[in-house]
């Protein structure tokens, strides 16, 4: 029996590692792919303190596992099928097996969200990607497409401009919901093209994507963007889908705590990009797997 089961070994799940390793607590992460989540992704993390130059989000991710691992976390890589959270035991059923512990931090993080548009499925690989710093190297001197407002499609569009000949970023709206040093850092980029007001009506080409066509949500026009490469970046989505009738949440999926992260079940707390917060970073997914081992150990004392 476990003192807390961590599922998810994202920058929360890491950091709740390292915290309960330390707290001499007897703790399993469990993660289904690996370790790092949604920063692994990131090329460059300039908002992280202590890394006055940057550093790349898969170096990051990867030092946050030693050094969880070096103060004795037990990670391991299991699928988690199912939850039973009520009472004092809790089970974490994997497709192996079933773990039992006294307490749960839900660090599943958040997944890329899609456009919607027909075809879009069918043409990851041949052209549709979700992740620049994955697949960017692929469009060196292409024409590509960047979609989305946000601090991932404009750290996105800097990468990609260094590869891609020209990059689009295509917005709905003529406002950015990026960070203002990101968008400033876009617009410095000669090669960096912004398409305001507009959206992706449908995908081109055959067999991999030749074009986009475009539609002024104002004018109405239609245009065509010849491109070879489209980059979704229009946000995340939470996920909780296996808790969702477990746990309370709000209505687009994101796991409701209070301030020490505990969720409507007792001894069970979320952390990271999975729970309801005004500021998703990695230095807020950090604090919140910290805060919720914190919790834990106070829990454990109160109920053991
Ligand atoms: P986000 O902040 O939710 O932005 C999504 C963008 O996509 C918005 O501009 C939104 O437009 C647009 N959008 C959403 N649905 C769309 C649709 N169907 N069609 C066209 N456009 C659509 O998502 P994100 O950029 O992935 O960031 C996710 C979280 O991670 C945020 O909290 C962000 O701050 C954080 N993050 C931080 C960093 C960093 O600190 N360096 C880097 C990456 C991400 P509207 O603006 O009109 O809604």
């Amino acid at each position: 029996m476990y003192d807390v089961i961590i599922v998810g070994a994202g920058t929360a799940g890491l950091t709740a590692a390292l915290y309960a390793a330390r707290a001499s607590m007897k703790a399993l992460v469990l993660e289904k792919i690996f370790p790092g989540g949604q920063i692994a992704r990131a090329h460059i993390v300039e908002n992280y303190p202590g890394f006055p130059d940057g550093v790349s989000g898969i170096d990051l991710s990867m030092k946050m596992k030693e050094h969880a691992e070096k103060q004795g976390a037990l990670i391991k890589t299991e699928d988690v099928i199912g939850f039973e959270l009520d009472g004092f035991v809790k089970k974490i059923i994997t497709k192996d097996q079933t773990y039992e512990t006294c307490t749960v931090v839900l660090a599943m993080g958040a997944n890329y969200r899609e456009l919607g548009l027909s075809r879009e499925k069918q043409m990851v690989g041949s052209g549709v990607s979700y992740c620049a710093t994955c697949d960017g190297a692929f469009f060196k001197q292409r024409d590509v497409a960047v979609i989305g407002g946000g601090d991932t499609a404009l750290e996105d569009a800097v990468y990609l401009s260094k590869f891609a000949s020209k990059v689009y970023v295509v917005h709905r709206r003529d406002e950015f919901r990026a960070q203002k040093a990101l968008v400033a850092g876009a617009k410095k980029c000669e090669n960096i093209e912004f398409v305001y007001d507009s959206v992706v009506e449908s995908i081109e080409g055959e067999y991999a994507v030749q074009a986009l066509k475009i539609k002024n949500k104002k004018t109405k026009e239609i245009s065509e963007l010849k491109v070879g490469g489209m980059f979704v970046a229009v946000g995340i989505i939470p996920e909780s889908q296996d808790v969702r009738d477990k746990v309370v949440t709000d209505d687009f999926g994101y796991i409701v705590t209070d301030q020490g992260m505990a969720t409507s079940v007792k001894g069970v707390y979320a952390a990271g990009d999975i729970a309801l917060k005004p500021l998703r970073q990695v230095v807020t997914a950090a604090a919140d797997g910290a805060t919720a081992i914190y919790s834990i150990q106070n829990y454990l004392m109160e109920n053991m």
